[in-house]
């Protein structure tokens, strides 16, 4: 009898896995179900899934104001009349506004960085979003600055630095009251917490 040689995967196959794999989150375990389960859904169900994933690539764009992911620019948030256009809230990512609209209780516009400044990643004040910052803060004139940024050492160096900035400026720097626990993600707090930890916010 034959040999059947169990490593002759067929190569779209592979393919497959080692895109699920570079997702965060997903383990090479994780991409094999994945990449099998596709093999059996039907044809649409596979087209949908694809297209969905062209339909964010093509159609999603960062606001030209606060760098939120959007499908309009402006944003709906920047858009937004009855904003508090006197605050602004600086979050790491996209995710943390998600986060903290699901709150319920800030109702002020946010600025997107798009990271932090980590020296040992070779990441500096020039890889993410704050000169726009800097720029909005100087022209929109606002009264208060909330650096809501996660805590742990990067977020930390983050805020001090943007601290810096504006501290001899006529504005309040705030950052949200020590509810959120120290090396979690803001991303991943409860909404109860956030909410907690974003209303008692404190004198940076
Ligand atoms: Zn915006």
């Amino acid at each position: 009898m034959d040999q059947i040689n169990i490593n002759t995967i067929p190569e779209p196959i592979l393919k497959l896995v080692q895109e699920f794999s570079k997702l965060p989150g997903i383990g090479k375990k994780t991409a094999q179900r994945l990449t099998y389960y596709l093999i059996r859904t039907n044809f649409d169900d596979a087209l949908s899934l694809s297209e969905s994933i062209m339909a964010v690539k093509n159609n999603i764009i960062l606001c030209s104001e606060c760098s939120n992911i959007t499908q309009i620019d402006p944003c709906n948030i920047c858009n937004d009349p009855i904003r508090d256009k006197t605050r602004i809230c600086v979050v790491e990512e996209a995710l943390d506004v998600l986060a903290l609209e699901k709150t319920g209780i800030y109702k002020g516009l946010y600025h997107v960085l798009h990271g932090v400044i980590s020296p040992v990643n070779g990441i500096g004040p020039e890889d993410i979003k704050i000169n726009k910052l800097i720029e909005r803060v100087n022209t929109l004139g606002f009264r208060e600055i909330i650096l809501a940024m996660n805590p742990n050492l990067e977020g930390e160096a983050t805020s001090m630095y943007i601290n810096q900035i504006f501290k001899n400026k006529e504005i309040i720097i705030t950052r949200p009251a020590r509810g959120i626990a120290i090396g979690s993600d803001i991303e991943y707090a409860d909404e109860i917490t956030l909410g907690q930890a974003i209303s008692g916010r404190q004198k940076f």
